[in-house]
């Protein structure tokens, strides 16, 4: 019998005929030689956290969790060599031990180091340089789709490297990564809030430059701008555990469950707004405290043990920095006029990532620029998933009309025309090279043969 996977917030699902968790190098080139045996498409999988199909297939999946070797931690190079099957929250542990750290300590801490090498990430809160894990990744290794071994690195060939990080799995396996990483840092967040009608992009730039970086949430019509930067000590460090236990649950069980056992429609559109105003009051307390510091790899989550009753779905879409407030306000006015209309609002805040120009990688989304994106996020119970689905697809031609640029693993629902406009050109040389090494199709699903040209 097929086995069942589903993912992370169980909006996908896929069936593959072969499921296979090799340990070694050799057995995965074994498996990509062999067709007969390992039916095509031949997909990688880490912890499947995506919210597109990237990872599924009707063939064989590869589950990553048995390559899972810290090779080497270079201190002199300030270099991690890991192997791709381990999650990066592992890695961040043990980094800490060393007072080290990633780059970018991304929230989303079940990402596999092979996933975060060769697909589209963000980070707002240490994207003080770049916001994408991949542009700190300076060595890949692969197992290609006929089952060679490949590598790229920086030094001896950025062009294939600049390829390789956008690759989805669709050149072959990755097995092996190197990251840069820097000693353990200390970060300070402090939380401004404004009301949408008095924000002003001008504001939003000055806010920028006056702090390392930034990222915001919008509750409602207030907006929450959380500053990051370095500092010396930790100050009311306690708010850190605190914050991952409401995003690996809190936030997600309160919100979802409203929607599910609220009796009826005024009910639970009160009972949203007075959680709304709870979240609320909750920043503007971390703001009137002078908000928290923390070591920096401790905003790493671990969702791991988040039952199906507090997880959470989202789509991320990017945006010139620029049209950001002109954005958020039209994102309003759409959100505002869909509820009206279907009965259907978010139930957990909108994110905005301010992400700066990076052209580390071929699908780069601020490849162009700065970026500010718009990040509905919900978390839905079995009541309102389709309402969800729906109102993602209304989002994503909201989205596509005021040209942004969706990512092929958080923006659910994504489709050819979306990311020919986004990337254009870029997206008929990313088709053209993979088209050139997997001539026999040996890792293309219907995910990505439908989306590449
Ligand atoms: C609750 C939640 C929070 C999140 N927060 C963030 C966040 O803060 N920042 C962020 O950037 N993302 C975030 N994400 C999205 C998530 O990080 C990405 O979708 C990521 O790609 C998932 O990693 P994974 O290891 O589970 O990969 P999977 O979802 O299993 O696979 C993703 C793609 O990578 C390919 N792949 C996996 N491993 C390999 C390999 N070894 N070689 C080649 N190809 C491979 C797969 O085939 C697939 O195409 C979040 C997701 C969830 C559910």
């Amino acid at each position: 019998m097929n086995t069942k996977i589903t993912n992370y917030d169980g909006g996908v699902v896929t069936v593959p005929q072969k499921v296979v968790r090799p340990e070694s190098v050799e057995e995965l080139q074994a498996i990509l030689r062999d067709t007969e045996r390992f039916p095509s498409p031949v997909r990688a999988m880490g912890n499947f956290h995506s919210l597109t199909p990237c990872a599924s297939s009707s063939g064989t999946i590869v589950i990553m969790s048995g390559l899972k070797k810290i090779i080497n931690i270079d201190k002199q190079k300030m270099t991690l060599t890991a192997q791709a099957g381990l999650q990066l929250v592992e890695v961040a542990e043990v980094l800490k031990k060393n007072n080290l750290q990633f780059m970018l300590n991304i929230e989303i801490g079940n990402i596999t180091l092979g996933s975060a090498a060769c697909c589209q990430t963000k980070d707002s809160l240490d994207g003080v340089e770049y916001g994408q894990v991949n542009s700190y990744v300076t060595r890949i290794k692969w197992v290609t789709p006929s089952g060679e071994l490949r590598e790229a690195s920086l030094e001896e060939s950025p062009e294939l490297l600049y390829l390789i990080r956008s690759s989805y799995g669709m050149c072959g396996i990755v097995y092996e990564v190197t990251f840069k990483i820097k000693p353990l840092e200390i970060v300070r967040f402090n939380y401004l809030i404004y009301e949408i009608d008095d924000l002003t992009q001008d504001e939003v730039s000055d806010i920028i430059s006056a702090n390392e970086t930034i990222v915001c949430w919008t509750i409602g019509r207030t907006v929450i701008i959380q500053t990051r930067n370095r500092t010396g000590e930790l100050k009311n460090a306690w708010l850190a555990g605190v914050r991952r236990w409401a995003w690996s649950y809190f936030a997600a069980y309160v919100g979802k469950n409203i929607r599910r056992y609220a009796p009826t429609t005024t009910l639970k559109n009160l009972l949203q707004n007075l959680w709304f105003a709870f979240q609320r009051l909750t920043f503007s307390l971390l703001s009137a405290i002078g908000g928290f510091s923390l070591y920096d790899s401790d905003k790493i989550i671990n969702y791991e043990r988040t039952p199906q009753s507090a997880r959470y779905a989202f789509t991320f879409w990017a945006f010139p920095r620029g049209q950001w407030t002109g954005n958020l306000k039209a994102y309003l006015e759409f959100s505002e006029n869909h509820f009206e209309k279907h009965g259907f609002r978010c139930n957990m805040p909108l994110g905005s990532y301010f992400i700066r120009r990076d052209s580390s990688s071929i699908l780069s989304y601020s490849h162009d620029g700065d970026i500010i994106s718009i990040d509905p996020i919900h978390a839905y119970s079995d009541v309102d998933k389709a309402d969800w689905e729906f109102f993602l697809q209304e989002f994503n031609s909201w989205a596509y009309n005021r040209g942004g640029i969706p990512l092929l693993n958080q923006s659910p629902f994504v489709g050819k025309k979306h990311v020919v406009s986004a990337y254009k050109e870029r997206w008929q040389k990313l088709s053209d090279w993979v088209k050139q090494v997997d001539l026999k199709e040996r890792m293309l699903n219907p995910f990505f043969r439908e989306l590449l040209l």
